[in-house]
């Protein structure tokens, strides 16, 4: 069982983000490392120990960006895979059997909550959807054949913060995984192994690459545990190419600057949406008025770069709003230097009736936005004439 283990940090997370995991200085080495798009290397003839292959990952660019990113959760291990989903299954994939049970969050991703309910169920694995702020929810839930607890926090879209305290002690007192999805905190905000968590998942595609332009996915954990998610990966395919990988290491590089500057941005940009007629209600973890305010007060180092409203006129006044915008783009992720708009209701829960997802939190005139590195100012203006 994956149970974590503290790792010590050699320097901040600013300085492990640009040369975590890197050996001794050589002259003539580049200062960036190369690419190296080979999928094939060359062996000692009649060997076959540590063949080195794309799809086993375990080829240049993806040791560097897996080394760097556990030193960023402070996780014993780390594997880069080919997108979210991909690091999703393969990591709970290492964990469950058939005959197993799985209690997971029910304010998830909308591509989790299917592989969940529609893949895994298939495959004999039973998955049981809990509203963690119920009192007591996890353990009411719980069977003797329950082997993880699956989370995502804060959650999209509505920014709710799951305390990780309860979850973690029964976790720990069961000897169950405690899986965490920290896709929108990255760690610049949040370490979920500091909290309890046996297992982080990101969708990299998000924060931690920041430019929109790769798939990728992370799970972090133990030793022996990401070498069985490592076997999952290699048979179910879902290793990175190695572009990605190196795409991925130089978008880390500006992490800490990106998050922090989305971190301050979003805040101002919820603080001005707060005091807007047109806006019912504004969803961010940094005010006052968030339900989970003290929680994530208590937890994260930096409220995130996603806030949400909800606009007075509903959802006509939300197809409205959407279309006015001209610097902020209207598309679905999140986690980059583009700020982007989306409507839940025609993207991540498009599946839901509008009776469900009012029910989740999620009315329709609900706006997603994901902060960008624009300056804030300039976003606040394009919303306001949006508004208007
Ligand atoms: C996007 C996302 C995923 C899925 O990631 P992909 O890289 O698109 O496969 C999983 N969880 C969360 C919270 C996400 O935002």
């Amino acid at each position: 069982m994956a149970i974590s283990r503290k790792t010590v940090r050699p320097h901040a997370l600013a300085t492990l983000a640009i040369h975590g995991g890197d050996g001794p200085h050589v002259a003539g080495d580049p200062v960036v490392p190369p690419l190296v798009q080979s999928v094939n290397y060359v062996q000692e003839p009649g060997g076959d120990d540590n063949i080195m292959y794309t799809r086993y990952g375990n080829t240049p660019n993806a040791e560097r960006i897996q080394k760097r990113i556990a030193l960023l959760e402070g996780a014993e291990a780390a594997l880069m895979l080919s997108s979210g989903m991909g690091a999703t299954a393969c990591g709970l994939l290492a964990l469950l059997r058939p005959g197993d049970h799985l209690l997971a969050s029910q304010f998830i991703y909308g591509g989790t909550r299917r592989l969940f309910l529609e893949e895994f169920t298939q495959m004999g694995i039973d998955v049981t959807l809990v509203d963690p702020f119920e009192p007591r929810a996890w353990r009411r839930r719980l069977r003797k054949e329950t082997r993880a607890i699956f989370i995502e926090s804060p959650v999209n879209p509505t920014c709710r913060v799951l305390d990780m305290r309860g979850v973690s002690l029964l976790t720990k007192e069961l000897g169950i995984a405690l899986v965490v999805d920290s896709t929108f905190a990255s760690p610049v905000n949040f370490r979920p192994l500091e909290h309890g968590a046996d297992v982080v998942i990101h969708s990299a595609t998000k924060f931690l690459n920041g430019h929109h332009d790769i798939l990728g996915g992370i799970v972090c954990g133990t030793v022996p545990y990401i070498d069985e998610v490592k076997q999952k990966e290699i048979v179910w395919g879902q290793t990175p190419d190695p572009f990605a990988c190196w795409l991925l290491e130089r978008g880390l590089k500006t992490l800490d600057v990106r998050v922090k500057r989305q971190n301050e941005s979003a805040m101002a940009i919820a603080t001005w949406a707060e005091e807007r007629k047109e806006v019912r209600r504004c969803y961010y973890p940094g005010l006052a008025s968030h339900p989970d305010h003290e929680v994530a007060v208590d937890q994260l180092d930096g409220f995130g770069g996603m806030v949400a409203f909800e606009l007075a006129g509903g959802g006509k006044a939300a197809d409205r709003f959407a279309r006015k915008l001209k610097l902020a783009r209207y598309a679905a992720s999140l986690g980059g230097v583009d700020t982007l708009v989306s409507e839940p209701r025609h993207s991540s829960h498009a599946r839901l009736t509008p009776d469900e997802r009012t029910h989740i939190g999620i009315p329709d005139g609900f706006i997603r936005l994901s902060v960008g590195l624009e300056d804030v100012g300039d976003i606040i203006a394009d919303l306001e004439q949006a508004l208007r």
